[in-house]
């Protein structure tokens, strides 16, 4: 006999950020590699950051690198110590960490506001910058467009020393917010508009979360992302396809305040950063389908009381995905397998439950829960077992394939929970499970013979009535001499256990949403949420919160992190055994 053939690695989907990082390592333009992931504190990390930190963090481990969490604090207007927090709380539970082996990589981009500062008087000095007191609106205008050049600031050619008096007076705080800002002094006829001497730092009177009231103020993302990078010596900092024009004003940036420079009384300061310096690549972004991924759009959820709060389970948060039940497992499979395009791209829903299935099928428990209960009534209960209060013990694995997670043990008794769509008066085509006449088998239990069913006056069944097939209990022998075509779940009605089942479904309708800010409660998906009362198997009476199960025939649950309790259980749907979606089920 020939040996099986090896299983090819599997091959790993295109990622041209790794061949730039393969090319510059085999060159030896770097040792090691140094990324980062920069979030901004204004809002909860979502799916898409996760993106973003598996490609970072995914990236540096896989080269023996070392990736930065850095906190881009420096607009003080939205960003909030809870949001901190939550961003360190969410890398954590994806599975990374900042450590490595040259010591811990936790950063504060306000932490460098003096360093920006300093640069920005370089600029200043060497006639790269000067202190523009147009408007707002009068810089707007005289930019140019894609046909047209700027034209010049009637503040454009200030000497130097004219332009360091001034911006210390802004730092000191001598101007209104708004009354001038700094500018990069670059080319106003450049077809990169981007380059037509872009602001750098403004004015503006805010507190700041970190650095309180040090500042009036503040520099621009734009000028000051660049010197972040430098001072932490990424090697690659990648970010979104958005940011592909403001490369040029990057390297620009980080070029000039690499040079040495020889001050006017012949004195040669050396250059702020060293070379090699950062290179920016961008990728495409990543969005999920049925959901937004805009934290300005997310907190409008939250702010309109649409979703219970940021770790809604429907919301695209990571805060909400776990909640909801998805693993870090899963999330970082996703991850992998979209690698890295120079397109956005919107991902399937389902692409990431799947991912999220084939992690739990092998993994968790299984159970029972009726989740639409409709009492069913074995009549003839006392005759085959001697007395209506005979109980008959019932066994199952925990999990099918894994032994050692033990095995179930349940009652079986005269009146069990049964779902409502198992009984049928008449059966539709194809129709194994409950109606007058037939036989199924109750999952792990007997088989039963269905003889009618009990209706109120509105002709709405209120009880399934039935018989037991004797000798037909599952595990024994002769067991399967009663052939059934169907076999249903159920829990006895005297020791099962009241649950709140919360049914969770998309939370938009429209696969790509986009609703505008007065939309978006209309544009929620009505069915999102649903919450039932249903019935768990009595094992399950006491259960840890964040356990997952899964429900045979309904799906994945897991216990939820905030409201569930052992006395009180309440469970998350994550998501159905079977890919498909139905508006409105
Ligand atoms: P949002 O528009 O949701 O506020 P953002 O890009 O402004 O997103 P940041 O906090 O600035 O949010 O992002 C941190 C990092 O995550 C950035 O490097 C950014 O490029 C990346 N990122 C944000 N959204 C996505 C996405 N949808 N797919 C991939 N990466 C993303
Ligand atoms: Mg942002």
């Amino acid at each position: 006999m020939s040996a099986p053939a090896p299983t090819p690695p599997a091959a790993k989907p295109a990622n041209f950020l790794r061949t730039i990082i393969e090319r510059d390592l085999a060159s030896g333009l770097h040792a090691k590699i140094r990324t980062r992931f920069p979030p901004e504190p204004n809002g909860y990390l979502h799916i898409g950051h996760a993106k973003s930190i598996c490609l970072n963090f995914g990236l540096a481990q896989e080269h023996g690198g070392a990736c930065h969490l850095r906190f881009d604090d420096t607009n003080p207007e939205r960003e909030e110590q809870e949001y901190v927090d939550a961003i360190i709380e969410m890398v954590r539970w994806l599975g990374f960490d900042w450590k490595a082996v040259d010591g811990e990589h936790l950063y504060y981009a306000s932490d460098y506001f003096d360093t920006m500062y300093a640069a920005a008087e370089r600029l200043i000095e060497r006639g790269l910058a000067y202190v523009d007191e147009q408007s707002a609106e009068q810089i707007r205008a005289t930019r140019g467009d894609f046909t047209t050049p700027g034209t010049d600031s009637p503040w454009r050619n200030r000497s130097p020393a004219e332009n360091l008096a001034r911006f210390r007076e802004m730092r000191d705080g001598v101007h209104a917010d708004g009354a001038m800002v700094l500018r990069a002094k670059i080319d106003m006829a450049s077809p990169n508009i981007n380059l037509r001497d872009p602001a750098i730092y403004r004015i503006r009177r805010a507190h700041h979360h970190n650095t309180g009231d040090r500042w009036c103020i503040y520099p621009m993302y734009t000028y000051a992302h660049p010197i972040e990078d430098a001072i932490e010596r990424i090697t690659h900092s990648f970010c979104t396809l958005e940011f592909e024009d403001q490369r040029p004003f990057y390297d620009w940036l980080l070029e000039r305040l690499a040079e040495p420079w020889t001050r006017p009384d012949g004195v040669v300061e050396p250059g702020l950063f060293q070379h090699p310096l950062p290179k920016q690549y961008e990728f495409g972004k990543l969005f999920l389908t049925h959901v937004m991924t805009s934290k300005r759009k997310l907190r409008l959820l939250v702010e309109q009381g649409i979703v219970s709060g940021w770790d809604d389970p429907r919301m695209p948060t990571l805060a909400g995905l776990r909640r909801r039940g998805y693993t870090p497992e899963s999330v970082r499979r996703m991850a992998d397998d979209t690698g890295a395009s120079k397109t956005n791209i919107w991902l399937d829903s389902r692409v990431l439950d799947a991912a999220l299935r084939e992690h739990l099928e092998g993994q968790v428990a299984r159970a029972m829960a009726v989740v639409d209960p409709l009492p069913l009534v074995l009549e003839n209960w006392a005759e085959v077992w001697g007395s209506d209060s005979h109980r008959e013990p019932c066994q199952a694995p925990a999990h099918p394939q894994r032994p050692e997670l033990g095995t179930r043990r349940f009652e079986l008794g005269p009146r069990v929970w049964i779902e409502r769509d198992d009984y049928a008066d008449v059966p539709p085509k194809g129709f194994f499970r409950l109606f007058p006449g037939n036989k199924v088998r109750l999952k792990y239990g007997v088989v039963v013979e269905c003889l009618g069913a009990e209706k109120d006056a509105a002709g709405q069944v209120t009880a399934v009535r039935a018989k037991v097939v004797p000798d037909t209990k599952s595990g024994t022998p002769g067991a399967d001499a009663v052939k059934v075509k169907g076999t249903i779940t159920w829990v006895a009605a005297h020791d099962a256990v009241p649950v709140e089942l919360r049914l969770y479904d998309h939370l938009f309708s429209a696969e790509q949403p986009d609703p505008d800010e007065t939309g978006l409660r209309e544009a929620v998906n009505p069915g999102s949420r649903r919450v039932v009362q249903g019935w768990l198997e009595p094992s399950l009476r006491d259960v840890p919160r964040e356990t997952r199960f899964q429900f045979e025939r309904h799906g994945y649950f897991i216990a939820d992190r905030m409201d569930h309790s052992a006395g009180r259980p309440v469970y998350n749907r994550i998501t159905g055994l079977k890919d498909g979606w139905t508006p409105g089920k």
